[in-house]
């Protein structure tokens, strides 16, 4: 007896755009529900290693049936029991999958969609792209449950039954759209397959009929793809349609690719690996849980597992590959995986060739690394913090906007320190949002004025990596912003300023109250009056606004004001206020020097409306005295 189940809310409305607003790259459905088969005779050849009665000529078979309109795609993997179907098929297991639904929907360009499909891990659904009905029927190799068959148009709910099929593995029979039966062409097929399957371990065959000479017909099966294992092959010998195509099959995001890199390991462990270097970031880079990551990882051609994170650490994430094994045994079960030895020397090797090559690409190709490095150094970076072996070798590669470079253009720390002068004994930084707020920065003027240059940490990760950078080539690193600030032979000036001005000081002490721990004289400003630093080991106010954006609670530090003594503002303010402390006026001149050294850091100002309010009585004062009388 037939049951009646509904899809979950996610199915439905995942349905609901497939068959409504896809219509770009339908192909993909096919490329989608081989790779399905494909994982399907995977686990059952795994299964067979144990279990020998299972293995079989392992078969991935596309059967069209023109009368009926269908196309067929049967495998003879490991099947389904019923309870699967409906765990697999019924629901979406995944998490994340509501806000990948909402930003499908959102989307203009639908052009990607169908890449993202496949990223999503919901390939199975997009067969509704192309079919108005969809059969499946499967049965559970190795065990008793009878055999299923699961089938539905789409619409809210999907029929369930049991059926006679005696051979284990998955059947699954689209019943095709009008404007969708070109997928019945057999040179159609053979496309979509060369294109997207050919490197499928499994052969991929379609049955022919051939009209003889005296007009009987017989038919033969012909294999689509080439089956070949491209990462055994010397590069030489691999074209780059060949690289293209085995790419869009392995890559977890889809897209073009930067580069190949072939490795083959001798000795102490031996294995081969093709790993690529995307092109762009995937929109989900950022968001890991989503994400898939790791490599695939063969044993002596034998597919064991994708996304094995074990073969390389987090913040390569963004390589896709495979890594082919010698050493690990065949029958090595996941659980295992994690704890072999030999995975160990694999992820350091491989790490070890991606680091160099990377390297080497910024050594001899500057601006094709600097896209690179555009699109994936927020995680490359991740490294220098969690990869305390390689921190070195990562520090090479990380680029920085600076003081001195032009908006979007980066150097590298070794240029950095290489232009240091003489006299120069750390490398300065300073960290914000964005160039603009970083730029603008009156710490920055003597730095300017001594030729020195700043490193610009703009991105949000920098400044909690600095935790862990320690030094470059022997040189400290130091935050123009934060802490003490010695100029050689500045003392003496500073330490007369602040007895001159003791005045003066002890009023913006006393006016600002709160919003600083102390007034005084440093030998960081040239040009401006005044400006905010930070404790030594306090949060600066940018990181103090990415935890607060995250939700974090944290302490709120209080800053330093550092005024210059050779602005005539200080000089002038210091005389007004000595001429009558008690004027009214006085509070108002030190709040706006307050809000000003906010603003110029690029800091939001804590009382917008009270600082315009200000600024404009001092300047109708100002007019006032200037007014034509
Ligand atoms: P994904 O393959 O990324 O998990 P799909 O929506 O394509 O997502 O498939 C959902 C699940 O259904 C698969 O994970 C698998 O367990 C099951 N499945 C799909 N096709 C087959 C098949 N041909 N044989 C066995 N199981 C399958």
């Amino acid at each position: 007896m037939a049951q009646v189940k509904e899809f979950k809310t996610e199915v439905r409305q995942l349905l609901n755009l497939m068959i409504h607003s896809l219509y770009s790259n339908r192909d993909i459905f096919l490329r989608e529900l081989v790779a399905n088969a494909a994982d399907a005779i995977d686990k059952a050849r795994f299964e067979s290693l144990t279990t020998p009665e299972l293995a079989q000529e392992w078969q991935i078979r596309l059967e069209v049936d023109k009368e009926n309109k269908t196309l067929t795609i049967c495998d003879n993997g490991i099947g389904m029991t019923e309870e699967e179907v409906v765990e697999n098929i019924g629901t979406i297991a995944k998490s994340g999958t509501k806000a990948f639904i909402q930003m499908l929907e959102a989307r203009k360009d639908q052009e990607n969609i169908p890449e993202l499909i496949g990223q999503f891990g919901v390939g199975f659904y997009s067969a509704f792209m192309v079919a108005n009905e969809v059969e499946l029927r499967t049965k559970k190799a190795g065990s008793d449950a009878p055999a299923v068959c699961w089938k539905s148009k789409g619409e809210g709910e999907y029929e369930l039954d049991t059926v006679e099929k005696t051979t284990p593995g998955t059947e699954i029979k689209l019943k095709l759209k009008e404007d969708a039966e070109l997928y019945m062409e057999s040179w159609k097929i053979s496309e979509i397959i060369h294109r997207y399957s050919d490197f499928i371990e499994y052969p991929i065959v379609m049955p022919e009929v051939k009209t003889n000479e005296d007009k009987t017909e017989t038919v033969t099966d012909r294999v689509l793809n080439s089956q070949k294992a491209i990462w055994l092959r010397k590069a030489s010998e691999i074209t780059d349609d060949e690289y293209k195509s085995f790419y869009g099959h392995i890559s977890n995001y889809g897209g073009e690719y930067l580069k190949a890199i072939h490795m083959s390991a001798e000795g102490v462990s031996e294995f081969k690996a093709l790993l690529f270097l995307p092109k762009q970031a995937p929109f989900n880079l950022l968001m890991p849980d989503i994400q898939k990551k790791g490599l695939q990882l063969y044993v002596r051609r034998v597919f064991i597992t994708d996304e094995c994170k074990e073969l390389i650490p987090d913040y390569l994430r963004f390589v896709n590959g495979v890594v082919d094994s010698s050493d690990l045994p065949l029958n090595v079960s996941r659980e295992i995986l994690q704890e072999n030895p030999h995975l160990d020397k694999i992820r350091n090797a491989v790490t070890g060739k991606i680091l160099s090559e990377l390297k080497k690409l910024k050594e001899n190709d500057r601006d094709t690394y600097a896209a690179f490095f555009k699109e994936f150094g927020k995680v490359l970076k991740e490294g220098i913090h969690t990869d305390f072996t390689n921190a070195e070798k990562i520090k090479d590669l990380v680029l920085y906007e600076t003081m001195n470079t032009e908006a979007g253009k980066q150097i590298s720390l070794e240029e950095y320190v290489n232009a240091m002068p003489e006299e120069q004994k750390e490398i300065y930084y300073i960290s914000g949002e964005k160039r603009e707020a970083v730029e603008a920065s009156p710490a920055l003027e003597y730095f300017r004025s001594k030729g020195y240059d700043v490193l610009f940490m703009i991105d949000p990760i920098d400044e909690w990596l600095m935790q862990s950078m320690f030094q470059y080539r022997k040189k400290n690193f130091k935050s123009i912003t934060k802490g003490d600030f010695e100029v050689e032979g500045s003392a003496d000036a500073l330490k007369e300023a602040q007895e001159k001005f003791a005045g003066l000081v002890e009023f913006l002490k006393n006016t600002l109250g709160d919003k600083v721990s102390e007034v005084r004289f440093s030998a960081r400003l040239t040009e401006s009056p005044c400006c905010l630093i930070t404790e030594g080991n306090a949060l600066s106010p940018h990181m103090e606004r990415l935890f607060k954006a995250m939700h974090q609670e944290i302490p709120v530090s209080k800053r330093i004001l550092e005024l210059n003594a050779k602005h005539p503002l200080v000089e002038a303010f210091a005389a007004v206020y000595s001429k009558d402390e008690k004027q009214p006026e006085l509070a108002a001149y030190a709040n706006v020097l307050y809000d000003q050294a906010l603003l110029t850091e690029g800091s939001p100002l804590p009382d917008p409306a009270a600082f315009a309010k200000q600024v404009s009585e001092l300047l109708l004062n100002a007019m006032a005295e200037r007014r034509p009388r």
